[in-house]
């Protein structure tokens, strides 16, 4: 993933604010990149450009070597599919049960009808969560509903993990459940994993390198041990 001198811009009160100012970063495949920085630095909308949820004013984002800044329809729905997604507050649908939530995001797929049940049943087993399948997320811990929506996140094969304060809603068990599937994941699957956070204690176990922003910019980049370290 490299993003490449990323700018963004929102109106707030009829007055224009840079939320991200000339940022520019490369995570390179199979890692656990964080990015830290306090509550309205910037993160959640500069990884929103990464599959271009929030599309930049300039600048630009390459996935793989390929310029996808541009993509629009049918190419954005491909790059997309690269990535999943996972949120603070779980999204799931609540009137769906853990086995609908999943199955849907593999139709949203064209994933073949008789394929569904089986592959379901895989991504429960990844995310330990084998006999909840027909529970409704009311009826889940957060730390359950968070590895739902792992699971849901993993059904396309995704290359790529987006996650935006998954454990912020989470107590310290929970919290180091979820950092553990994420690493086994990214071990076994090779998925590269961009995880935002303002969680200091996530960051030291979690992340391979951090960004850290500050008031839209990225002020500093290193490895975890360095960032921890160094003055
Ligand atoms: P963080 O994830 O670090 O908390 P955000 O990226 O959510 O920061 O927000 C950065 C800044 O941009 C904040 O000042 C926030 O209020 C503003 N912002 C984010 N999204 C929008 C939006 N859709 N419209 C207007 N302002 C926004
Ligand atoms: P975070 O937990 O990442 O800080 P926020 O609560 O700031 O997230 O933002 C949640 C959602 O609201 C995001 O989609 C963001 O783009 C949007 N948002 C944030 N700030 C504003 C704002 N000032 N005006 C409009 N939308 C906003």
């Amino acid at each position: 993933i490299v993003l490449d001198n990323i700018n963004v811009n929102f109106k707030q009160k009829g007055r224009s604010m840079q939320a991200v100012k000339s940022a520019s970063l490369t995570v390179e495949k199979g890692e656990i990149f964080g990015i830290v920085g306090p509550s309205g630095a910037g993160k959640s909308t500069l990884v929103r450009v990464i599959n271009l949820l929030q599309p930049p004013a300039s600048g630009r984002v390459l996935i793989n070597g390929e310029d996808i800044t541009a993509f629009k329809g049918a190419a954005l729905r491909r790059v997309r599919l690269k990535m999943g997604m996972i949120f603070q507050h779980f999204n799931l649908i609540s009137g769906a049960t853990v086995f609908q939530n999943i199955a849907f995001a593999l139709k949203a797929n064209n994933c073949p009808e008789n394929q569904i049940a089986g592959r379901v049943k895989q991504l429960l087993e990844q995310v330990n969560l084998s006999d909840k399948a027909n529970v409704y997320p009311a009826n889940l811990s957060g730390g359950q509903k968070q590895r739902v929506a792992i699971a849901r996140a993993l059904a396309n094969d995704p290359e790529i993990l987006l996650c935006d304060e998954a454990t912020s809603a989470l107590d310290l068990e929970n919290t180091e459940e979820i950092i553990r599937i994420l690493r086994r994941i990214n071990r076994e699957k090779h998925i590269t994993v961009v995880f935002i956070t303002h969680e200091m204690d996530v960051a030291r176990k979690l992340f391979d390198r951090i960004a850290v922003m500050a008031e839209g910019e990225i002020v500093e980049i290193g490895d975890t041990y360095r960032i921890f370290t160094e003055p």
